[in-house]
C-alpha cells in the first residue's frame, strides 16, 4: 500500500515537472487523472472523467485569480505587430470560424455540416493550419460539428471544448469516436471561467467563456458556448446558436460583454440578438453566419432591422462569401475579400464556359464528394475519378470552392 502511494506520489510530482516544461503539448498529462495535483495552479485541467463529463476545474480557480494565465500554452508572448484574425467561413447555412490568436495560437470554433468537409479542410489549408490549439464545438447541432471529426482527425488538437449536452446523432458519435481514438478528452467550461487570460501593461489577450449559465436547456441551442475574446482595446463576441434566454442569463450574470464585433446568435434567428443584449454589447459589426434561400427563413428580417435600427453594420457570409476581420489591438477592419472561398461571387472562369468545347474538359470527382475538382485539388486525395466537365455537371456536381475548376 505504501509503495502505491509513493509510486503514485512520484508521478504526481513527475506529471508536475512535465507540465511545468512542456505545457499544453502533453494534453494527455492533464487528462490522465493528474487533475487534482494541479488544480489551483491556474492551468487549464480536465478531470480524469468521462468524455461528456469532463470539467476544467482549474478553469474556474483561473477565474477566480484574475491575472493568472489559465492556459499555460498563452505563455507564448505576443509580439508587437501581431494581429488578431478572425475568418468566418462561408459553410452555407452553418457556423465555422477560425481565430488565429496575436501569440501564434489557433482557434476553430465548430465546423460547418458534414458536407462542409472539403471546403473547411481546404481554408485551413490554405492558412496553413497544423495544430489547432484550441477546438470549441458550441453546441452538438450538426451544423456547428459535422465536419468536426474530419478536422480532429487531420490537424493537431490542443484542447477541445463542449457544451454538458450530448446528442444521438451520427454527427455527434462521429465526433466523440475521433476524439477518443486520438485519445483526447473534452472539457465542458464554467461560466464565468477564462480559457485563456494575458493581462499585463503590453498586452491584454483574454477568452472567456460567458455561458452556457445553466445546466439544463429545453433547447439545445441554448448550451451554446458563447465566448467573448479580448485582444488589446478591442473585443469579439462569438454568440453560437445561444437565444434570447441564454442572453439574458448572460446580462443577469452581469459580464462586460461590450464587444466591437458580434457573431450574431443562431444565424440571425429572431429568438436572438435581442434589443436588450445587443443595447449592452453595443458592436460596430454584426457577423451573419447564414446559408443563401435557406429553409429557416434566417436571417429574420426583425433581427436585420434591430441590428440597422442600433446602426450596427451587419455582414453576411450568404453575401459576401467567407469574411475575415483583423483587430491590430486597437481597431478592427473587415475584409470581405480576402477569401478564397465566394460562393456568391462570379466564377473566375465565366467566359471561358461560354464556349462548349470547355464542357469536355476533363475534371475530377470523389468516391463520395458532392463537388467537382481540377487535377491537383487537394480534396482530391482519396479517390479521383476523371469525368466530363459537362457530364460533372449533369449529375449535380458543383465546382469545389478550393481549386476553382473550369465552370
Ligand atoms: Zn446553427
Ligand atoms: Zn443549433
Amino acid at each position: 500500500m505504501k509503495q502505491i502511494k509513493k509510486t503514485f506520489l512520484l508521478f504526481i510530482l513527475m506529471a508536475t515537472f512535465l507540465t511545468a516544461c512542456y505545457g499544453n503539448d502533453i494534453p494527455q498529462v492533464f487528462d490522465s487523472g493528474t487533475a487534482e495535483s494541479i488544480t489551483g495552479t491556474g492551468l487549464a485541467t480536465a478531470t480524469a472523467s468521462t468524455e461528456k463529463d469532463a470539467k476544467p476545474k482549474g478553469d474556474a480557480s483561473a477565474a477566480t485569480q484574475g491575472n493568472t494565465d489559465a492556459h499555460q500554452s498563452v505563455a507564448s508572448p505576443i509580439k508587437p505587430g501581431q494581429l488578431l484574425k478572425t475568418h468566418f467561413l462561408d459553410v452555407g447555412q452553418a457556423d465555422c470560424i477560425l481565430v488565429e490568436l496575436p501569440n501564434n495560437e489557433k482557434m476553430l470554433i465548430d465546423a460547418g455540416n458534414n458536407e462542409d468537409k472539403d471546403t473547411i479542410l481546404g481554408y485551413l489549408d490554405s492558412q496553413g493550419i497544423k495544430k489547432l490549439d484550441y477546438v470549441i464545438a458550441t453546441h452538438p447541432h450538426e451544423d456547428h460539428i459535422g465536419s468536426l471529426d474530419e478536422v480532429i482527425k487531420k490537424y493537431d488538437v490542443g484542447s477541445i471544448y463542449m457544451p454538458k449536452v450530448s446528442s444521438n446523432t451520427k454527427s455527434f458519435e462521429d465526433v466523440l469516436t475521433t476524439i477518443k481514438n486520438k485519445g483526447l478528452k473534452v472539457k465542458a467550461p464554467e461560466s464565468g471561467s477564462y480559457l485563456f487570460n494575458i493581462n499585463n501593461t503590453e498586452n491584454k489577450l483574454i477568452a472567456r467563456f460567458l455561458a452556457p449559465n445553466k445546466s439544463k436547456y429545453e433547447d439545445v441551442n441554448n448550451y451554446s458556448i458563447v465566448l467573448k475574446i479580448t485582444f488589446g482595446n478591442t473585443s469579439m463576441l462569438f454568440m453560437g446558436d445561444a437565444g434570447a434566454l441564454s442572453e439574458s442569463e448572460i446580462i443577469n450574470a452581469g459580464y462586460d460583454i461590450k464587444s466591437n464585433l458580434i457573431k450574431i446568435g443562431h444565424h440571425g434567428s429572431a429568438y436572438s440578438s435581442s434589443d436588450n443584449f445587443i443595447k449592452l454589447v453595443q458592436p460596430q459589426y454584426a457577423i451573419i453566419s447564414v446559408g443563401k434561400n435557406n429553409d429557416y427563413g434566417h436571417p429574420a428580417q426583425s433581427t436585420i432591422n434591430r441590428l440597422q435600427n442600433a446602426g450596427i453594420k451587419i455582414y453576411r457570409t450568404d453575401e459576401l462569401g467567407s469574411i475575415i476581420a483583423v483587430s491590430d489591438g486597437n481597431t478592427i477592419t473587415i475584409d470581405e475579400k480576402v477569401s478564397p472561398i465566394k460562393e456568391q461571387a462570379p466564377p473566375a472562369v465565366s467566359k471561358q464556359s461560354a464556349s462548349d468545347s470547355n464542357q469536355d474538359i476533363i475534371v475530377f470527382v470523389t468516391k463520395t464528394g458532392t463537388k467537382y475538382h481540377a487535377d491537383g485539388c487537394r480534396s482530391l486525395s482519396k479517390s479521383k475519378i476523371p469525368i466530363k466537365l459537362s457530364e460533372a455537371k449533369a449529375k449535380g456536381y458543383t465546382p469545389c470552392k478550393i481549386c476553382n475548376p473550369p465552370q
